[in-house]
């Protein structure tokens, strides 16, 4: 059960006042029956010893008849039995029974005492009278010799009848101090109680809010402090409270001053914050405190917001209604909570989507002319002589240079059109290799240079676009047997984990490192002069960054001068 302080602390005084209250009586009932019955015993030693002067010259004269006249006297006066015995246990005199009707006193433990020559007490039930009494026996001598024994006694009635007086005091006294005590000890646990109840009383008062509630000083010294304490903690929550909310609703101004829509949700999709933006974006009405998934009433904007908290993507793209959104999110500090930005990207996807269309079109639209040129240039050239020749070879090399940059321009802008355009399908490199190879064998033999194929099966398919794939190897095979003037071109493809990993290895002229992070940007080119010459445009690589990524894999290449270069890259491993 649980007891309250005020019960607590009222208990511990009342056991203590209990006990005194109960010890301190019988203590002292104890000391005044020993002192009672010693004072008792001593009176009666005393008077023996008197009455032993006495009875002494009766006893030599053997005037037993005056010795019991004297006894019955005396005891009367003195109101105490008085008895005179003999070493034969013979009752002599007894002050208040006849000698002769009494019985033996020779075994009685005071009268054997006092035959030794010593003082002798006793207490306990007289044979002769049927009553408890107090005796008290001393000799009287006759020279040396002990002829007989005076006793006294007294009835202990007597005794404890004044013992009960006192006692009966003591107990008045004892219950007085407990009444006292109780009272005293009532007091002091209210006393300490009272303060303890105020301040609880105060904590449950800040609990409902009521920051103006304030603990009183108590006058005592512990809780006094604990109070200061509780008044001061008060007062700093009170302020932080304050400050938190002045920051809260500097943060919700600046939340919904801004024009990307911003949500903060719980990994267990219980939407914390989101700001006007956001609202507007996807939900029908206040999704604060609600799950996403009711709350979110856009389709798309619900999927990826799934997706995110299951950690599976962490930005992407989406249309809602005519505008187009850019969402991205990141965890929030070490809390299970993600926060989602919104961005209004229609303009800028807009402006893509034109510079990508007006890219495809002017592409589109110089092939044609481009390739009438080539044709006409090479038709001429078969019949050109001396320095014709060499201009018409000249509009040839470069019509072939423009070609292919109209061709990579336009590959570039097709695949920035959107990751939708991928035909993803198991693919087998093995097979797409074997394919290939051919396209590449005559150049590989005019350079002198080893074109090889080293695949490590068993080989799971690719999860790829063919298509696309394909124009990675080309790429990158091309690539290696144009930069390499002897040695060798190897293929090689091997599975690690969920990816099928291929390498291009050349023992090319290699590149510098400090090239090598900016390869992959469109139209680098580490010596322009020599792509001029060999008729490239600096987008190869770039359209092979661009087909990787959109599959989901990476590139890399590693490559030091002298000593060739290794381009590899990764694609998933298709699973049924
Ligand atoms: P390009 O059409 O000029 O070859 P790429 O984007 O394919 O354009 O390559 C970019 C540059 O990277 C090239 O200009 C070339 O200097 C360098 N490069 C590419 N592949 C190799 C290779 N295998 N060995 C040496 N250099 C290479």
């Amino acid at each position: 059960m649980r007891r309250g302080i005020f019960f607590r602390t009222f208990r511990g005084y009342a056991i203590v006042v209990l006990l005194l209250s109960a010890l301190t009586p019988l203590l002292l009932f104890r000391t005044v029956r020993s002192r009672f019955t010693g004072s008792a015993y001593s009176q009666l030693s005393r008077t023996a010893y008197a009455l032993e002067a006495a009875f002494q010259p009766l006893l030599v004269d053997s005037a037993f008849g005056r010795m019991a006249e004297m006894a019955s006297r005396l005891g009367g006066l003195m109101d105490m039995r008085i008895t005179v015995i003999d070493r034969e246990g013979l009752v002599l005199a007894d002050s208040r029974a006849e000698p002769d009707t009494m019985e033996n006193h020779r075994t009685r433990v005071e009268v054997i005492r006092a035959f030794r020559g010593e003082p002798g007490i006793d207490f306990r039930r007289s044979a002769t009278l049927g009553r408890d009494m107090l005796y008290a026996a001393v000799p009287i001598r006759v020279g040396d010799s002990i002829p007989a024994v005076v006793r006294t006694s007294l009835f202990f009635a007597d005794l404890r009848e004044t013992m009960q007086d006192v006692g009966l005091n003591i107990l008045a006294i004892a219950g007085s101090v407990l009444v006292a005590g109780l009272l005293v000890a009532w007091v002091l646990s209210g006393n300490i109680t009272r303060p303890i109840r105020r301040m609880a009383e105060v904590a449950r008062r800040v609990r409902e809010g009521d920051f103006g509630a304030r603990a009183a000083p108590s006058g005592i010294r512990e809780l006094d402090g604990l109070s200061t304490s509780l008044n001061d903690m008060i007062a700093r929550t009170h302020e932080l409270i304050g400050d938190l909310t002045a920051e809260k609703d500097r943060s919700r101004a600046v939340l919904s001053s801004i024009a990307e829509g911003l949500v903060v949700v719980r990994r267990s999709g219980l939407v914390m914050e989101a700001n006007e933006a956001f609202t507007e974006l996807a939900c029908a009405g206040d999704p604060v405190g609600r799950d996403y998934r009711q709350a979110v009433s856009e389709a798309e904007v619900q999927d990826f917001m799934g997706a995110a908290l299951e950690g599976r993507r962490e930005s992407g793209r989406m249309e809602v209604g005519p505008r187009c959104w850019a969402a991205s999110c990141a965890p929030v500090g070490d809390t299970d909570q993600l926060v989602f930005t919104f961005r209004d990207v229609t303009e800028m996807a807009n402006l893509a989507r034109i510079k990508r269309d007006f890219a495809v079109n002017v592409s589109h639209e110089l092939r044609t002319p481009l390739t009438a040129i080539k044709g006409f240039a090479e038709t001429l050239l078969e019949h050109a002589k001396g320095d014709d020749r060499r201009y018409l070879s000249t509009i040839l090399r470069n019509t072939d240079r423009l070609i292919n940059l109209v061709k990579d321009v336009q590959t570039l802008s097709e695949m920035e059109d959107t990751a939708a355009r991928l035909e993803v399908g198991p693919v087998s490199v093995p097979k797409l290799l074997e394919s290939l190879v051919p396209i590449f064998t005559e150049r590989a033999r005019e350079k002198g240079l080893a074109l090889r194929m080293e695949l490590r099966r068993p080989l799971p398919p690719a999860k790829a676009d063919a298509f696309r794939l394909e124009q990675v190897y080309i790429n990158l095979i091309d690539n290696a047997i144009k930069y390499t003037e002897s040695g060798s071109v190897t293929v090689r493809c091997q599975r690690r984990g969920d990816f099928l990993v291929s390498a291009v290895a050349d023992t090319g002229p290699g590149i510098a490192p400090e090239h090598q992070s900016r390869l992959f940007e469109r139209f680098y080119v580490v010596d322009r002069a020599r792509s001029r010459r060999t008729g490239g445009t600096g987008l190869g690589l770039a359209i092979v960054k661009h087909i990787v990524t959109l599959h989901g894999g990476w590139v890399k290449v590693g490559s030091s001068p002298g000593a060739g270069s290794i381009f590899s890259f990764a694609v998933p491993v298709w699973k049924e």
